[in-house]
């Protein structure tokens, strides 16, 4: 999803492994003078970091890889802590008190969460007000993916540097997986209707859709004209199955597009005014245009959408394609 040149990646990288971000540096604060010396070769022996420092093929994984590094580090953390490690970590929030001292080990899983979230939300706050501008950029997302109805452009002002841009979500969420906090390919451009109000940390991993807008090239809208409203005829297909389920359920897919009947009214509208006859009569005008032509100018703006530009563009292709492709007359 954001895609950086080899130059940026090398940036990043050295953005990274600087002293700032490396766990041996951190682990020289006096706060963690008492740390359990278990806990302390555990947090210096990550599987996701080398040197105390962020590997480079964790930091540039594939989507596909991610699930690995998520297991590596859960297998890890169950060796040594016991098989209720993983609940724990996964559990364990951002704002616990804990004790390094301590001996219980389930105090001590907490412990490395809430030191993994600290630094490497330092890390993703860090590279989001540095690099958060450009990688968003090179994403070439103009639409949310997830609900594909707002624009997530970014907006630079003439006058100064002020500008806006999209949030950026962690698909799998960084309160669970921290140590993904940084890694591009975990990092979707979203709006923030879906990403802090329907997403918000919800844990995709495992039941999730990469890249989530592949789920409108499955879904198909359907509408009643007496009732005025718009479905997905395939709802039931798509909810058998968990990562479609998730998608529709977390984001409100099928209520979002049902509250959309402007679209629906557009479409009857035009397709009234200009029938299969009010065409054919227009092409007796129109010397060297055929009626199929003459259609398509007339409709233009659903036969030469973009579908990369165009908010709601399934819904829009859907139903002209119902109400004005299919048409009789
Ligand atoms: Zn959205």
């Amino acid at each position: 999803m954001i895609k950086v040149d080899k130059q940026d990646q090398k940036d990043l990288l050295k953005y990274f492994h600087k002293k700032d971000y490396d766990t041996n540096e951190i682990l020289k604060d006096p706060i963690f003078a008492y740390i359990m010396p278990a806990t302390k070769k555990f947090l210096l022996n990550l599987s996701f970091e080398e040197n105390g420092r962020i590997k480079e093929d964790v930091l540039f994984s594939d989507q596909v890889k991610n699930s690995l590094i998520i297991e590596t580090f859960f297998t890890n953390l169950i060796a040594q802590y016991g098989a209720n490690a993983r609940d724990i970590f996964i559990t364990t929030s951002e704002d616990v008190v804990c004790d390094f001292s301590s001996l219980n080990v389930d105090e001590q899983v907490k412990c490395i969460k809430k030191f993994l979230i600290k630094k490497y939300s330092r890390m993703y706050k860090n590279m989001r007000n540095i690099y958060g501008k450009k990688l968003i950029q090179s994403s070439e997302l103009f639409i949310c993916p997830y609900c594909s109805r707002s624009y997530i452009g970014v907006i630079e002002s003439e006058k100064n540097s002020k500008s806006i841009t999209p949030d950026l979500d962690h698909f799998y969420p960084k309160s669970r997986y921290p140590f993904l906090a940084v890694t591009l390919s975990n990092l979707v451009p979203a709006c923030l209707f879906c990403n802090q109000r329907a997403k918000s940390s919800v844990d995709f991993y495992k039941s999730s859709i990469y890249p989530p807008q592949k789920i409108f090239d499955e879904i198909e809208f359907d509408f009643d004209v007496y009732m005025n409203k718009i479905y997905i005829k395939n709802y039931g297909q798509l909810i058998s199955r968990p990562e479609y389920k998730t998608h529709l359920e977390t984001f409100l897919i099928q209520e979002v597009y049902a509250s959309h009947t402007e679209v629906l009214k557009s479409i009857i509208n035009k397709a009234q005014k200009y029938r299969k006859s009010k065409i054919e009569d227009i092409a007796k005008y129109t010397m060297g245009l055929s009626a199929s032509e003459i259609k398509k100018i007339v409709f233009f703006e659903y036969e030469f959408m973009s579908k990369k530009r165009e908010l709601l563009y399934k819904l829009k292709q859907d139903l002209y394609k119902l109400i004005v492709l299919e048409q009789t007359e």
